[in-house]
């Protein structure tokens, strides 16, 4: 039972190991440091190996311990490997958060693309998932799933395919937490616009090719903000942290927008 434990106690993450896909950059980063200072030992995880070592850095700061670890997450092989370096230290803490939102026009999208995005966004998902649950069904853990606005309010255009998979991930995300509630809470994250470097690039782009489309997209975008700004990616990061620890012992299945108050409007 965790009622009458004091909050500080609560909320740190002192003897978990945390893995953290997308760790290199953006909302990945921010959440390996908030997890290290709250005490987390951290499994980062990458394609950006020269990104990693900056967190990694950063985080050893706290005083944990922090492995790093260079994964193509759309090959299924290398996720396999990956879990066969973990044995012994599975992590308590699954978050499942890189993702790409490269943009296509859907009429333009063939099956090379379709298949990489949905590797990275969806099936790569699928079998961290489906490995965590097997290393840890007996002693419980935390995943927490990274979705998107875009899943259940498609505004930006030429992402159906990233809409699909993130969608996926919802779903995903609540056949498990039905699944393995017992032991294991599931949880999934909705970001809506976050001012990470890649969608500070994106913005760039729009306004150096003078793209009135997007950038017509992105004053609509910001005219229903209710929060009228962008969020930063420490927001997401502390979301997760409350739904990783103990705080949040009794949410399961939830889906959590963090978005400036975005769908609700
Ligand atoms: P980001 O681009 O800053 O970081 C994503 C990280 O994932 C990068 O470090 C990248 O190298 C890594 N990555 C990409 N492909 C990979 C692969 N095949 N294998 C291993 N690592 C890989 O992105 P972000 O903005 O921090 O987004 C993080 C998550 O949040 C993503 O799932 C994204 O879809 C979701 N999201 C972001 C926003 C936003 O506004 N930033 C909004 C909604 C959802």
């Amino acid at each position: 039972m965790t009622a009458m434990k004091p909050i500080s106690e609560l909320i740190s993450l002192k003897g978990r190991r945390a893995l953290i896909t997308g760790a290199a950059s953006g909302i990945g980063r921010a959440a390996s440091l908030r997890f290290a200072e709250a005490g987390a030992d951290l499994e980062l995880v990458d394609v950006d190996e020269f990104g990693l070592k900056g967190v990694k850095e950063l985080a050893e700061e706290f005083g944990v311990e922090v492995n790093v670890h260079r994964v193509d997450l759309s090959r299924k092989v290398e996720i396999d490997l990956l879990w066969e370096a973990l044995r012994g230290r599975e992590p308590d803490i699954l978050i499942n958060n890189a993702g790409v939102y490269w943009f296509k026009e859907f009429t333009e999208v063939d099956e090379d693309f379709y298949e990489k995005v949905m590797a990275i966004n969806l099936h790569s998902v699928f079998w961290m998932c489906q490995h965590f649950v097997r290393a840890r069904k007996d002693r419980g853990g935390v995943i927490i799933n990274v979705s998107s606005i875009e899943a259940f309010l498609p505004f930006a255009r030429g992402l159906v395919h990233y809409d699909t998979a993130k969608l996926g991930v919802v779903a995903l995300t609540r056949a498990i937490a039905r699944e393995y509630g017992k032991k294991i809470r599931t949880n999934v994250v909705v970001p809506g616009g976050i001012e990470t470097e890649g969608v500070k690039k994106l913005k760039k782009e729009a306004i150096m090719k003078f793209n009135v489309e997007k950038m017509g997209i992105s004053f609509h975008f910001n005219a229903r903000l209710p929060m009228g700004r962008f969020g930063e990616p420490d927001e997401v990061a502390r979301v997760m942290l409350f739904l990783a620890s103990d705080l949040a012992s009794y949410v399961n299945g939830a889906v959590i927008p963090v978005d400036g108050g975005f769908l609700s409007t």
